[in-house]
């Protein structure tokens, strides 16, 4: 993962996290403004746009809100987990075959950093007012913890949730298939009443290699995470996506094993699982940039809510029990869910809903 430029929106006055990254990477501050930056970039074929997109970093003003609701599909009997996003960030610098945000390639390719992120404690203040507690996280549109070392959410948010007395009402997660959290750790030491949750994405080794370019070997997350437990802080688990051939089931089982076997299970927050699903233009983006993967061998079947492809619901029923009950050996009631699924799903695979707030 290498930074290559740095552009900061021509409207922007502040240019202070954008001066930072000119500082770190050793490199000029530009001048762009978006349509500016997208008519350089867009003309590139995508073996070329993809790695320049991923290494610009984009500073600008977000517009609409910060904090959202987590997207189940509306109107289908999906069971949602309550989940919150804070969209501080768009974009990835890791290049994850599946990773839906390929589909903002005409859009918004690069990385964009939104620099005026001290209004989401307003929006968070707001939220609270009818809200007991708020679970939350930066990870939807990015990856947390990939630019941290730079951007450094981990203390700025750990500080907002203790200066407004917070402590007790907010879980804020940092999803991440990086290994780095030495300012998550800091921000633990610094502020350790607030709930800070390290979301590790999880799969097993054989994808790391062919399919999430740039990110963590597990075995490297799985030693982040045991330092920030260490540090006092909770961590959680994503096995998602999870690629459900039959050949793969006991890898999966064993991932399952491995990673709560080397964790401290009081100190796990949550667990989720969630099967591949994407949509159809995805397949064929995929079968083009990831010719040798073998996520797209997979048979899929159209969903009718939300036009995503699945792999067929009893093969994900019989995954999601197996992972579940290989979880319940090491947390007798461990605190799971499973994404983007409805009702029936939850009973074919036996998970109860869980209570979120502490
Ligand atoms: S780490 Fe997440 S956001 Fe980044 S490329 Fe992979 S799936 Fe996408």
């Amino acid at each position: 993962m290498t930074i290559r430029r740095i552009v900061a929106d021509s409207s922007l006055s502040d240019l202070t996290l954008a001066n930072e990254a000119a500082a770190r990477y050793d490199l000029p501050v530009e001048r762009r403004t978006k349509e500016e930056l997208l008519a350089e970039l867009l003309p590139l074929p995508p073996e070329e746009l993809f790695p320049a997109a991923k290494a610009t970093l984009f500073f600008t003003e977000k517009k609409g809100p910060f904090l959202t609701s987590c997207r189940c599909p509306s109107g289908a009997d999906y069971r949602c987990c309550g989940y919150h996003t804070i969209q501080s960030v768009s974009g990835c610098p890791f290049d994850c075959s599946y990773c839906i945000l390929q589909h903002l390639i005409g859009n918004n390719p690069f990385i964009s950093i939104f620099v005026n992120r001290e209004s989401v404690e307003t929006e968070i203040r707001k939220h609270l007012e009818s809200h007991r507690h708020l679970r939350v996280g930066t990870g939807e549109m990015a990856d947390s913890l990939a630019l941290d070392a730079l951007l450094d959410e981990s203390r700025f948010f750990a500080a907002m949730i203790v200066r407004n007395g917070w402590e007790d009402r907010i879980s804020f997660e940092f999803k991440t298939k990086s290994a780095v959290v030495d300012n998550l750790i800091a921000a633990k030491e610094q502020y350790p009443a607030a709930d800070l949750v390290l979301g590790l994405s999880v799969n097993i080794d054989r994808f790391h290699a062919t399919d999430e370019r740039h990110t963590a070997p597990m075995a490297d997350r799985i030693a982040a995470a045991i330092r920030f437990q260490r540090a006092g802080g909770r961590v959680a688990l994503h096995f998602d996506p999870m690629v459900m051939r039959d050949e793969f089931l006991d890898d999966y089982r064993a991932l399952a094993d491995r990673l709560l076997t080397a964790l401290e299970p009081q100190k796990i927050a949550w667990i989720s699982m969630g099967g591949l699903r994407h949509s159809l233009s995805l397949s064929a983006l995929m079968r083009r940039r990831w010719p040798a993967s073998e996520l797209t061998l997979c048979e899929m079947f159209p969903t009718a809510d939300d036009h995503k492809l699945r792999i067929l619901a009893p093969i994900r029923a019989r995954f999601y029990r197996a992972i579940a009950e290989t979880i319940r050996k090491h947390i007798s009631e461990p605190p799971l869910y499973i994404c983007m699924e409805k009702d029936f799903m939850w009973e074919c695979a036996g998970i109860t809903p869980f209570r979120w707030d502490r």
